[in-house]
């Protein structure tokens, strides 16, 4: 064997060792030869590389950055940026351009397995979407993985009441240990992944603040139709490992989620604004309305290998910046109180009027 075949046989195997255990599956060029020990511009190692991509065994994908910052640009928006959004720079004014960096990604092989999912879903339980959606989930999971979907029955006019969010979201967590326990006795992962839909949202930040589920841990969540406030601390959970990634899939059309903050106490239009952490990735669908993730076309779509979900769920996230990723752009501020306060305690005065009907047809109707 000459001492070039050797040198290439050391980067097969370095590769068939990241595919392998689905490790390390991104990285630029300069990664990569460091880890091996070569140069980064060795011609042998580029022309090695050229062969994997015209072999489709990798991909070579450009990825733009910040100069200053070295955040991830989202892709969509490169070419009328001014500034950024991350460190809010100003290229021009800085006399900077963005950088282009090229990396490869490895296929054939995904970084992560969907182990398990729980669904949460939104109000109304009986849509029939959701019917669909359970079908759709449990059937289009690559790996069958098992699928969890909660249903808090009816929670129609409770919702205006903090105290029951507390009580639903309580009974939720509970729910959620038993499965954990459970998965995990079955050598399963104990963190399973999470989709939120709607209240669903809600339900979810509040066990994520509840003390007494600190032991809960999650691994990557999305949350479509989100009414959880924009300022919601999702940096803290993900940076201490509770929560592994958080993607906020917000339909433009959404015109429910902006009523949220004046209904719901201590919610806010998560779903339609996005979300301020910036460890938390935005995607806007311009054209999806309030339950438009769950028609069966478009769930199908999006939990299909390469589509959104499938891919938030199983890619590696770091260069992970789909079409439709976006940065905030105001801070948000709840709307002013005076306003929350008048719309709500007309809604209470609904609420005693409505809830014992609301009850009733629990009785009739559990
Ligand atoms: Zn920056």
């Amino acid at each position: 064997m000459t001492p070039f075949e050797a040198q290439e046989r050391r980067w097969e195997a370095e590769i068939n060792r990241r595919m392998g255990q689905g490790d390390g599956l991104e990285f630029t060029l300069a990664h990569f030869a460091k880890s091996v020990g070569a140069d980064a511009n060795d011609p042998a190692l580029i022309s090695f590389f050229n062969n994997l991509v015209r072999s489709t065994a990798a991909r070579r994908i450009e990825a733009c950055r910040c100069p200053l910052c070295a955040s991830v640009l989202p892709a969509n928006t490169v070419e009328t940026l001014a500034s950024c959004p991350y460190c809010q720079a100003d290229f021009q004014q800085e006399g900077v351009e963005i950088t282009v960096e090229y990396f490869y990604r490895l296929e054939g092989a995904n970084s992560r397995d969907i182990r398990w999912v729980i669904v949460i879903h939104g109000m109304n339980s009986r849509a029939p979407w959701q019917e669909e959606f359970s079908w759709q989930i449990a059937n289009r999971l690559r790996y069958s993985a098992p699928v969890l979907i909660y249903k808090y029955g009816w929670a129609t006019i409770d919702v205006l009441i903090t105290p029951l969010h507390r009580r639903l979201a309580r009974r939720l967590g509970d729910r959620i240990r038993i499965a954990i326990k459970q998965a995990t006795g079955s050598e399963r992962p104990s963190k399973p992944d999470i989709i939120a839909h709607s209240f669903g949202t809600r339900l979810f930040s509040l066990i994520l603040e509840d003390p007494d589920f600190q032991d809960l841990e999650f691994g990557r969540v999305i949350t479509a139709g989100s009414i959880v406030r924009p300022d919601f601390d999702w940096s803290s959970h993900i940076e201490s490992g509770r929560v592994e990634a958080v993607m906020n899939h917000v339909g433009g059309k959404d015109s429910a989620v902006p009523l949220a903050q004046y209904t719901i106490p201590g919610a806010g239009p998560g779903g339609k604004v996005g979300y301020a952490s910036m460890s938390t990735l935005n995607v806007s669908n311009p054209q999806f309305g309030h339950s438009d993730f769950f028609v069966p076309q478009n769930l199908r779509t999006q939990i299909a290998e390469g589509g959104l979900w499938y891919d938030f769920l199983t890619r590696p996230l770091a260069h992970f910046r789909p079409h439709g990723a976006f940065v905030p752009a105001l801070k948000w501020q709840p709307a002013c109180w005076p306003v929350r306060a008048l719309i709500r305690t007309l809604l209470y005065v609904v609420f005693c009027v409505a809830g014992p009907l609301s009850w009733l047809r629990r009785k009739i109707d559990p």
